[in-house]
């Protein structure tokens, strides 16, 4: 029996690990974390029956207490409860599917306690890789990509040896607004943005992909898994989604990983890893989709991918300062309270602005985080 944690259970990556668990009948969850959702968080206590649940508000931690009292769960809350969670006696893999940096702290925490970590909380690898992965190292323990595009590189080096790769071919699909510029992006509104042509994901992610940042923050991410240059990152747009990322090796031979749209696999992938399990849903059917296209990324209107190659080469608290910037415009655009290019601008300017660390420890990454909220604060949200 393997047993999990799922952190970000009521979320769009947290629902669909739970999907997986729920058609496999030798895997246990054994605690789950939420931010505000206790309904949904109630539905599944009584369904998976962890031993303990955490919820982000406290409050929402007394009412859900009070909903479950007929259940042996403890009920946490805060970053210490979530940090109860992710390092929960008997669980071996840790999913984190919280969004944003919230997900730092905990992640560590599970590692510290021996587990695996599923990783689907990217922030986390830009923001904090130069800690996360050598205490990967020192702890003996996985980290296993849950990203669809990692989950691909993943599943492509299999058997290789790292020393042979020459390029990440990192697939996009170029979200909803490819093709335009950015002069025909200027009113774009939140409805449009949240529509993504291939993947439904949690808001953030969506509006990430829109204006590529998520693949500006996957860049990141593939560098610190698996140990290359950025520069040997290379972004190559595949509308359709059916290519979901891609290795040349030295020989110049290209593997790539295709499959329908569905975070079920990778998700599967890396809670069975290295074992592949049945997974039912639609396959591909190459005579109906008879094409495959590709393209260049457009980094000059998709300003957001360019400024994640800068920060990304820049290293020490830059990605820090994009991700942070990024988590607080995309809030402020779901809000309605600035229009879509000033995402990007918002983290132009705070790159430019707040002061740079080359090797932040944990705590410079937060403090880092917070001068970035607070220099934002100060001049768009007030
Ligand atoms: P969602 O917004 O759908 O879900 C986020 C989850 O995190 C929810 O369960 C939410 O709880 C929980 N959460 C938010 N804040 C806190 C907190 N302070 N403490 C505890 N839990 C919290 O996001 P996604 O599932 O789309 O994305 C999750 C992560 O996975 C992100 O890092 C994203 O980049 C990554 N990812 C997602 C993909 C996808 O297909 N969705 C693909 C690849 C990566 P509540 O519901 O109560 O708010
Ligand atoms: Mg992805």
């Amino acid at each position: 029996m393997k047993q999990i944690a799922v952190l970000g259970s009521t979320g769009s990556i947290g629902t669909q690990t739970l999907e997986v668990v729920r058609a496999n009948s030798d895997i246990k969850v054994v605690s789950l974390a939420a931010g505000s959702n206790i309904e949904l968080l109630e539905q599944q206590i009584r369904e998976f029956k962890p031993k303990v649940a955490c919820v982000w508000r406290e409050e929402k931690a007394r009412e859900l207490k009070e909903k479950v009292s007929d259940l042996p769960v403890t009920i946490t809350s805060g970053m210490e409860g979530l940090i109860e969670a992710a390092a929960a006696e008997e669980a071996e893999i840790v999913v984190t599917a919280v969004v944003g940096m919230i997900g730092i702290r905990p992640t560590i925490a599970a590692m510290e306690a021996g587990k695996d970590i599923a990783l689907a909380n990217k922030e986390t690898l830009v923001t904090a890789g130069h800690i996360i992965m050598p205490l990967a190292e020192e702890k003996h323990v996985r980290i296993l990509p849950v990203d669809s595009e990692h989950s691909a590189i993943f599943q492509c080096l299999n058997g290789e040896e790292k020393k042979e790769i020459s390029r990440i071919l990192l697939t996009a699909s170029g979200g909803p607004f490819r093709g335009k510029t950015r002069e025909e992006m200027r009113a774009i509104r939140v409805e449009d943005a949240l529509k993504h042509p291939n993947w439904a994901m949690g808001r953030k992610i969506t509006i990430d992909s829109s204006t590529m940042v998520n693949k500006g923050l996957e860049v990141m991410e593939a560098k610190w898994l698996f140990g290359v240059g950025l520069d040997d990152v290379e972004v190559v747009v595949q509308p359709q989604s059916i290519i979901h990322s891609m290795v040349e090796f030295s020989d110049g031979a290209v593997m790539a990983q295709l499959g329908t749209p569905d975070m079920k696999l990778p998700i599967q992938y890396a809670l069975y890893y290295p074992h592949r399990r049945h997974l039912g849903g639609k396959r591909l059917d190459f005579a109906a989709l008879s094409k495959i296209t590709f393209e260049a990324p457009d980094m000059v209107n998709f300003p957001g991918l360019r400024l994640a190659y800068e920060v990304g080469r820049k290293g020490g608290s830059a990605p820090t300062v994009f991700n942070a910037a990024n988590e607080m415009a995309v809030g402020l655009f779901l809000d309605r309270k600035i229009g879509y290019l000033d995402i990007t601008d918002i983290i132009e300017k705070a790159v430019e602005e707040i002061p740079f660390k080359e090797q932040p420890t944990l705590n410079e990454i937060l403090e880092t985080e917070q001068a970035t909220y607070e220099f934002i604060k100060g001049r768009w949200s007030d």
